[in-house]
């Protein structure tokens, strides 16, 4: 199953901070049973953040963990990334609003802050795409969120190690332990071989390369015998997901793309030869 890291903050990029959240939680998601398959280092800037998580969507990843960026200043921009790329407005949500009035009248009670009143500052961070779940921060002051859409569940946790490190253990590793079961459970292997109705594996490669393109999910093995004029190479076509549905219509477009793009060639090497 596959997931990605994406680290949030100019911090990191400028050199003022080591990034070892990513590590971190790189060791915790390889021994849950997960493929790490990127880490990436974003910039405090909303529609890049969008981005990086709409490209990872695309890439069929079933998990999409950022760290940083949850905090009550202007630079925080993690959950506005999250809330373009998911279409989610941000809205006050009344259980992490809840969560940060009762830390910072803990703060206030050991002396940490000199007022426990919810500023506008305080309120963002309770701030939260439509639809996510947020998850307490027994460490700090921000809640993290946890929200799925297109089979991909995004959680978001604060970039102060020691916040992350809590809130993961607590309340994520035990989601996430619950996920992988369910999901294994669920899994699909699709596999169709077709004829290709080509004798050259080279004029294969270069069709095989355009649907790649178009479905980079779909594994695609041409399995020629010999060469001649004769041959008629047979081609697979291989894809696994969480859906029946899914996977079957990745491999249904790869496979019509394919056909298309052969008969294509072919016409124009019928036109070349009658030349
Ligand atoms: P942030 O949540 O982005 O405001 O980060 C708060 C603080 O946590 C930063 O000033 C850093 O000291 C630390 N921090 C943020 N991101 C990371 C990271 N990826 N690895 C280690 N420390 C981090
Ligand atoms: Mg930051």
């Amino acid at each position: 199953m596959l997931a990605e890291i994406i680290t949030i903050g100019r911090e990191i990029l400028t050199g003022k901070t080591l990034d070892t959240n990513s590590n971190w939680l790189a060791k915790e998601l390889t021994d849950l049973g997960f493929k790490v398959k990127r880490i990436v280092v974003v910039d405090d800037v909303a529609e890049e953040i969008s981005q990086e998580i709409l490209n990872s969507i695309k890439y069929g990843v079933r998990l999409i963990i950022t760290t940083g960026g949850l905090g009550p200043t202007f630079d925080d921009k993690t959950l506005e990334g999250v809330s373009l790329a998911t279409g989610r407005k941000l809205t006050l949500n009344p259980e992490a609003l809840e969560m940060v009035k009762e830390r910072y009248e803990k703060f206030y009670k050991e002396g940490a802050v000199s007022s426990p009143e919810i500023t506008p500052e305080r309120e963002k961070m309770a701030r939260i795409p439509d639809g996510a779940t947020p998850i307490p921060n027994p460490v700090g002051a921000a809640p993290g969120i946890m929200i799925t859409v297109s089979g991909c569940t995004i959680i978001s946790l604060p970039g102060v190690p020691k916040e992350m490190k809590e809130m993961f253990a607590q309340y994520v590793k035990p989601k996430l332990q619950e996920f992988v079961a369910k999901a294994e459970k669920k899994r699909v292997i699709m596999e169709k071989i077709i004829k290709s109705g080509l004798s050259d594996e080279s004029v294969i490669a270069s069709i095989v390369k355009k649907v790649r393109e178009k479905f980079p999910r779909v594994y695609i093995k041409s399995l020629p015998e010999r060469f001649g004029q004769d041959v008629d190479i047979e081609v697979r076509f291989t894809a696994e997901g969480y859906s029946k549905d899914e996977v079957e219509t990745q491999i249904k477009g790869a496979i019509s793309a394919f056909i298309q793009l052969a008969k294509e060639y072919k016409n124009k090497e019928n036109r070349r030869l009658d030349k």
